[in-house]
C-alpha cells in the first residue's frame, strides 16, 4: 500500500505559540503557499505554552531580545484588533532586585542596554524601593531594577490559540500528528514523514517543537543543544494580601513570584537541573519549602502565612549553550528553520520570532528585527550569545 502523500510550501512542526505565530505571519502578509502545522496533541496540554507564567519584560541583557518583547508588547496590545482577543495584559512591571555586587553589576550593564533600546526601566535604590513597594524588606538590597511599562503577564495560551484561529481562517492547515521522519537529500529536506505514515513533501521545514526540538532536529541528522528542563511552579493564598503596585518580583535567591488573580504565583530553578524526560511533569514539591517559602517570607511579611492551592511542572527547551533562543536556517540544511531553545523566555518572543521567519521564508532575509544573532551559525561555532537575564 502507498503512503498517503502531499505536498505544502512550509510545514511547521508544533502548532503551540510559535508554531501558531509562524503560520498566522505566513498568512497574514498574503503570502499564497500551503502552510500546514503538524501538532500532536491540539489541546497543548503539556506544551509549555500551557504551562508557562506567560510573562513579558524588557528587561533582557542582549538587545535582540529586547527588540522581540517590545514587538511582544505591540501584539498583545493590538490583540483585539489583530487577534480579536483581549489578552489581559496585567502590565505590572518586572522589579530585579539585587543583593550582591555581581548582581548589581548585572542590572546596571543589563539597564545600559536596555536605555539604549528605549525600553522604560528605571534602577531604584533601597530607599527608593521601600517606598514604591512598601510590602518590600530591602535591609539587605543593594539596587533594583523595575519595568514601569511594557512588562507584566497575560494570556499566553489565549495568543497561541488566537493565532491558531486566525491562520486557520486565512487558509493554514492544522493536522493533528507526530513528526516522525524527515527525508534529506543534497541539503535539503524533501518531505516529513508522520507517524501513521502520512507524508508531506515540502519547501519549507520549521522546528517549532519545544521541548523536543532536539529529538525533531535529530530526524535530519542535526544537532541541537536544546534539554527539556522541569519548571515547578506554585500558586498560594495569603492570609494578609499587600497593598500597591505588585510586580513580579525577582529575589536575589533566584525565587521570583507574582500575583495571579486573587492568588500568587512562584517558582525558581531547581539546583541541581538536571534534562528530563519528556514524560516527566512531577512537581519538585521539596522546592516550596526548601527554597521557596523561605526566600519569599525574609522578603516581606506578607508571604509569611500562605497556603500551597494548586501545583504544576512544565518543560523549558534549555539552550545549554548560552540560555537563548535558536532561530533560522541550519547552514548546510537550508530549508530546515530553527525556533528552539527559548530558555524560559519563548512566549514572550513568539510573536517576534513567527513574523522573523515569516519574513525569511517570504522575503529570503529578516526585513524588521535582525534575529541573525541567533541563528545556529553560533551553534556551529560554539560561540554564545549570552543572555544574563534568565529566570
Ligand atoms: C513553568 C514555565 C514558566 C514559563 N514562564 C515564561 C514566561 O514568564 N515568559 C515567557 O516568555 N516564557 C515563559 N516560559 C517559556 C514559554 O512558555 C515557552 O518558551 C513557549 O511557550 C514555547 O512555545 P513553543 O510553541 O515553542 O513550544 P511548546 O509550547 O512546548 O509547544 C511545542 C509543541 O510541539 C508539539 N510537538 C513536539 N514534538 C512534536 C512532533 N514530533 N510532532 C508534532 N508535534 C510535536 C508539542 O505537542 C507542543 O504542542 C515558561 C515555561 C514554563 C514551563
Amino acid at each position: 500500500v502507498r503512503a498517503r502523500e502531499e505536498a505544502a510550501d512550509v510545514v511547521i512542526c508544533g502548532g503551540a505559540a510559535t508554531g501558531a505565530s509562524v503560520a498566522w505571519h505566513l498568512v497574514r502578509a498574503g503570502w499564497p503557499g500551503r502552510v500546514v502545522v503538524i501538532e500532536r496533541d491540539p489541546s497543548l496540554a503539556r506544551a509549555a505554552t500551557a504551562l508557562s507564567a506567560s510573562g513579558i519584560r524588557q528587561q533582557f541583557s542582549s538587545p535582540t531580545n529586547i527588540r522581540l518583547s517590545r514587538y511582544g508588547v505591540e501584539v498583545i496590545r493590538k490583540a483585539p484588533a489583530l487577534l480579536g482577543i483581549d489578552l489581559g495584559f496585567h502590565e505590572q512591571g518586572y522589579l530585579y532586585l539585587a543583593a550582591t555586587r555581581e548582581q548589581e553589576r548585572a542590572l546596571v550593564a543589563a539597564h545600559r542596554v536596555q536605555e539604549a533600546e528605549g525600553a522604560d526601566v528605571v534602577l531604584l535604590s533601597p530607599a527608593e524601593i521601600a517606598g514604591c513597594f512598601p510590602h518590600l524588606r530591602v535591609g539587605d538590597l543593594r539596587l533594583a531594577a523595575f519595568g514601569r511599562s511594557g512588562e507584566g503577564w497575560f494570556d499566553g495560551l489565549g495568543m497561541a490559540q488566537a493565532f491558531r484561529r486566525g491562520a486557520e481562517e486565512a487558509g493554514a492547515i492544522w493536522r493533528r500528528g507526530e513528526v516522525a521522519g524527515l527525508d534529506v537529500e543534497a541539503g535539503r529536506i524533501l518531505a516529513v514523514t508522520l507517524a501513521d505514515g502520512g507524508r508531506i513533501r515540502c519547501d519549507w521545514f520549521v522546528n517549532a517543537a519545544g521541548g523536543s526540538g532536539a529529538e525533531v532536529a535529530a530526524l535530519a541528522g542535526l544537532a541541537l543543544p536544546v534539554e527539556r528542563r522541569k519548571r515547578t511552579v506554585f500558586a498560594f493564598d495569603l492570609a494578609e494580601r499587600p497593598a500597591g503596585r505588585l510586580p513580579l518580583m525577582i529575589d536575589p535567591s533566584g525565587v521570583w513570584c507574582r500575583p495571579e488573580g486573587g492568588l500568587f504565583i512562584a517558582g525558581c530553578p531547581p539546583e541541581p537541573d538536571p534534562a528530563v524526560e519528556a514524560a516527566d511533569f512531577e512537581p519538585d514539591h521539596h522546592l516550596f519549602e526548601g527554597r521557596i517559602w523561605p526566600s519569599l517570607a525574609h522578603r516581606a511579611h506578607c508571604f509569611e502565612a500562605l497556603k500551597v492551592r494548586q501545583v504544576w511542572a512544565g518543560h523549558y527547551d534549555y539552550n545549554l549553550l548560552d540560555c537563548n533562543a535558536v532561530i533560522g536556517p541550519h547552514p548546510d540544511v537550508t530549508n530546515f528553520l530553527f525556533a528552539n531553545g527559548f530558555s524560559g523566555h519563548g512566549l514572550q518572543q513568539a510573536a517576534g520570532v513567527g513574523r522573523g521567519l515569516a519574513e525569511w521564508i517570504i522575503d529570503g532575509r529578516y526585513t524588521s528585527i535582525d534575529l541573525a544573532p541567533l541563528g545556529y551559525g553560533r551553534i556551529a561555532a560554539g560561540s554564545a550569545h549570552p543572555e544574563r537575564a534568565v529566570i
